[in-house]
């Protein structure tokens, strides 16, 4: 067995993952190495298409502190405002870092770094839309990845392209390194590391329409939790509203920033009994219980169960500059030109606003008095620092990544330079070795493809846009009576090269827990707030909620305990748009 010797292991090579080893690599004494399932520029950050918000004022005028307005009351102020605070000041430093770095943005005719509406970003404390959004067509995420990829690539960043991350070696409450499996081989590495980063991106696979790419299982998030860490607002789940019908893939908000509108079946711009301000242009949680509503009361197109997304009267010419790649998704999956005709949409699940608790240094914490453990880091979507609370806003999420990325490698350098290599415990790949082993040995009638779609079946049933007691009731037992099932899935491949069916049997295990986690902090939360709407509770109740929810696996079973909100300059309001 392979035994790798390094300061610093990141795993995940998405923007949260690249901006960490940048930092890294500009110390050129450390050793740094980046672990990734998917070869680095497939991460999910390439998918994102919209934006990144930074209050630039390229266009009209703007300021972080009206960022940082929008982003606490997005949330439904479960915001911690400290990290709100920082995101919106370092975002504009670091799209000019991203400028600077290469990256092609779309520009004004002044060669400035254009900027585009998007959902909830306002001018003046609510007063109507702003233009926050820096872009490149709708292709942002994939130019930020390839621009960090290729400045990592320059600086020397070693990286460890289809190596599998399934274990996290803790000893005496410190980080001592991780398990990997190279997908290539089949052989178990171990990295010893004075410091770990995970930034392994989100979890929308728990449901059954997502955005969100196959990968997308929670790996991270899950071997965390399994190492008895914490795992904070796992209720606050996000659906966008306008993925394509039936397949979830999603539509960006930018289409509606820049002019397109959602009609429901009888032709009506619905938006406007909802959110008489800010229209097709409020935040997701919003808008999507809207669409569900419409639909809910008939007025989906045709009687059916989506809507229309109108974006014809933008001309072709817009589209094209703007919005090419959506032009492109929309003939391909639907059939459908949408310059001349309308897109059917229904909302998909998107975000996890939930997470890895970590101060605004990335540092993982793991109690309600934010305790770091030594050594180990969570950065972006795998991570909750929380600067989304109870529901993100469009373009946040790569502001997200980026800052506190960025910020977590600066501060595993400094660890680094402050602390020896810890030992590694005796046979520190046994129990994943043991997990393998019993997998591929496992005959049992079960197969992995049925057993997650029945999780995401009923993830989309009970713990989707809304929530009731009951439903959360029988979606825990039937998640229980699935992991029971998984003890009993057998695998189709049982060799050692590129056995991807192992690697998703490992996946499902991670989504079984996150869906539990999910479902579990959602029947808990006997409140409605952001993306987590209770049917049965449907107000917002600030004095008995105004507090995270932190969620520790304990002696088999599950066990809340909760974490104040961080307040500082915007008290909790009604959320009006
Ligand atoms: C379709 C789509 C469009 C979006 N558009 C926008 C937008 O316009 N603006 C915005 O702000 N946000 C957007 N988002 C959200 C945003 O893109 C993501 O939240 C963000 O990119 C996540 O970045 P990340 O670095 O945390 O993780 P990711 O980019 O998801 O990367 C995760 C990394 O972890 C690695 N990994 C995972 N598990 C393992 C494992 N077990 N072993 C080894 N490696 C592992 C993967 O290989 C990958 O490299 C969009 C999301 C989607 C899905």
């Amino acid at each position: 067995m392979t035994v790798h010797k390094f300061d610093a292991v990141i795993i995940g090579a998405g923007g949260a993952g690249l901006w960490a080893a940048l930092e890294l690599s500009k110390h050129p004494d450390l050793k740094v190495a980046v672990l990734s399932k998917l070869y680095p520029v497939r991460s999910h950050t390439g998918t994102a298409q919209g934006g990144i918000g930074a209050a630039l004022a390229n266009l009209e005028e703007d300021h972080w502190e009206w960022h940082m307005f929008d982003t606490v009351k997005g949330g439904d102020y479960l915001v911690d405002q400290d990290a709100a605070e920082v995101l919106c000041r370092e975002a504009i430093e670091t799209v000019y870092e991203l400028e600077h770095m290469g990256l092609p943005f779309s520009r004004t005719p002044e060669g400035k770094i254009d900027q585009r509406r998007f959902g909830g970003h306002t001018k003046n404390y609510g007063e109507a839309p702003v233009r926050r959004s820096c872009y490149a067509a709708d292709r942002t995420g994939h130019m930020i990845l390839q621009t960090l990829y290729q400045q990592c690539i320059k600086n020397n960043v070693n990286f460890f392209d289809e190596y599998h991350f399934l274990d996290l070696i803790l000893v005496e409450g410190r980080t001592a390194g991780v398990v990997a499996l190279e997908i290539k081989s089949g052989e178990l590495n171990v990295f010893q590391a004075k410091t770990v980063l995970l930034a392994t991106g989100g979890f929308g696979k728990i449901y059954k329409i997502t955005s969100n790419a196959h990968s997308l299982t929670g790996d991270g998030v899950s071997i965390a939790f399994r190492r008895g860490i914490p795992l904070e607002d796992m209720e606050f789940f996000q659906f966008h509203p306008t993925g394509i019908y039936k397949l979830g893939i999603l539509l960006t908000e930018a289409m509606r920033g820049e002019g397109g509108k959602l009609l429901n079946g009888e032709g009506e711009r619905f938006m406007e009994r909802y959110a008489p301000t800010l229209l097709d242009l409020a935040p997701r949680d919003l808008i999507s219980r809207a669409m569900y509503l419409e639909i809910r009361e008939g007025r989906g197109v045709g009687g059916n169960d989506y809507l229309h997304l109108d974006v014809r009267h933008l001309g072709k010419n817009v589209i094209l500059a703007k919005l090419p790649d959506m032009l492109d998704f929309v003939r391909t999956y639907v059939g459908v030109d949408m310059t001349q005709e309308m897109v059917p949409v229904q909302p998909t699940a998107h975000y996890a606003m939930g997470g890895i608790p970590t101060d605004i240094e990335g540092r993982v914490v793991t109690d309600e008095k934010n305790t770091p453990l030594p050594g180990l880091y969570a950065a972006g979507e795998c991570a909750c620092v929380s600067v989304h609370g109870g529901n993100r806003l469009g373009t946040n999420s790569l502001v997200d990544i980026l800052v506190f990325g960025r910020r977590s490698g600066r501060d595993m350098a400094k660890f680094v330079k402050d602390n020896e290599l810890p030992e590694l415990p005796k046979e520190p790949e046994g129990a994943t070795r043991a997990e393998v082993s019993r997998l591929l040995n496992s005959r049992g009638p079960e197969t992995v493809g049925k057993l997650r779609e029945e999780l995401q079946q009923t993830m989309q049933d009970y713990a989707g846009v809304f929530r009731e007691e009951d439903g959360l009731a029988s979606a825990l037992s039937a998640l229980g009576e699935l992991k029971q099932r998984y003890r009993r899935v057998s695998l189709q491949d049982r060799g050692k090269k590129f056995n991807t069916d192992l690697l998703e049997a490992m996946e499902l295990g991670y989504l079984l827990d996150i869906a539990e986690a999910t479902v579990y902090s959602a029947q808990n939360r006997t409140e409605s707030r952001g993306a987590h709407w209770r049917e049965d509770f449907p107000k917002r109740d600030d004095a008995n909620w105004l507090k995270h929810t932190l969620l520790y696996r304990k002696d088999g079973g599950l066990e809340v305990k909760y974490k104040p909100v961080t307040i500082t300059k915007f008290q909790p309001q009604e959320r009006k748009y």
